[in-house]
């Protein structure tokens, strides 16, 4: 077994078929050990997770991959975030104890996904309303409507690891029509056990063996969270120079907590001033009367 968390990608040498396969176990560890999350919740949050590596290493530009799945029931938001270098993070927010599947624990809600170039500005977000029990169903259908790419998930995840696969329907086929049904049937026997306990090139040898599948590199994740003072800094300013002295007076510092990693960020007055400080070189209001 795999020491390290990593992300192997796969293709079925007859074409049409590729897929990846992914492991977490520090990186998942991470994302608990910063918070008590209720135990169905962190069910949907690791499978999220690994559905996120997944997706991310297929994106063709440097950048980032955003999983939200917005609720109106108990648990209101679940983030995911994912590097094209595979570092994420993730965190969710919900009220009291969640109970159920994930249509209960997230009621009517809604599932966007942004991709976040880390080059220019131009983001695409697609967003479409949370349909099926489960976050590979409703990953699988996301795909297919927005992607128009037949893509399967397989995903896992207890208290130590979140595990996935991942299979997809390459758009040009291949020279074995049947090649698809008979990879998902094969796919679908891999219990969340196997997934978790099992995770890598041995799984995929073992689901796929009578088939002609080529392993490629495993790419190594991790945990990574991307806050940082400048970016805290850059919140505050908009938030303006009233707002944040109101807060000083009230509280004697501006206190953020980073909700990914619970990294802390403090200003205290003299920090708070020479935030606004730097706003006397921008040029002055040239609408005045
Ligand atoms: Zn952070």
């Amino acid at each position: 077994m795999s020491a390290s968390d990593n992300l192997q990608p796969f293709v079925f040498e007859h074409g049409g078929v590729r897929g990846a396969i992914v492991s977490l176990g520090a990186t998942w560890r991470a994302v608990l050990e910063r918070r008590h999350y209720p135990e169905p919740l962190r069910g949907v949050l690791g499978e999220l997770m690994a559905a996120a590596a997944l997706l991310a290493s297929n994106l063709k530009f440097d950048g980032s991959l955003i999983m939200q799945m917005q609720g109106g029931g108990p648990v209101t938001l679940l983030v995911v975030d994912c590097t094209t270098e595979l570092t994420m993070r993730a965190m969710a927010h919900w009220d009291g104890e969640p109970a159920g599947p994930l249509t209960r624990l997230l009621g009517n809600g809604r599932f966007v996904i942004t991709l976040d170039p880390a080059t220019g500005t131009q983001k695409y977000q697609s967003l479409v309303t949370l349909d099926g029990d489960s976050v590979a169903e409703v990953l699988g259908h996301y795909m297919s409507r927005s992607e128009q790419l037949d893509s399967r998930f397989w995903l896992a995840a207890d208290g130590a690891q979140a595990s996935g696969l991942l299979l997809q329907k390459m758009p040009h086929g291949g020279p074995d029509p049947d090649l698809w049904n008979r990879s998902v049937m094969l796919a679908s026997t891999v219990t969340p056990r196997e997934l978790l306990a099992a995770p890598g090139t041995a799984l995929v040898r073992r689901l796929f063996h009578e088939e002609d599948v080529r392993v490629f590199n495993p790419r190594p994740v991790a945990f990574r969270c991307s806050c940082s003072r400048e970016r805290v800094i850059a919140m505050l300013r908009m938030l303006g120079p009233a707002e944040i002295s109101h807060v000083i007076e009230g509280h004697g510092e501006v206190e953020v907590n980073c909700e990914f990693c619970n990294r802390r960020y403090a200003f205290d007055r003299v920090d708070a001033e020479q935030l606004f400080a730097a706003e006397v070189v921008t040029p002055p209001d040239t609408t005045q009367h």
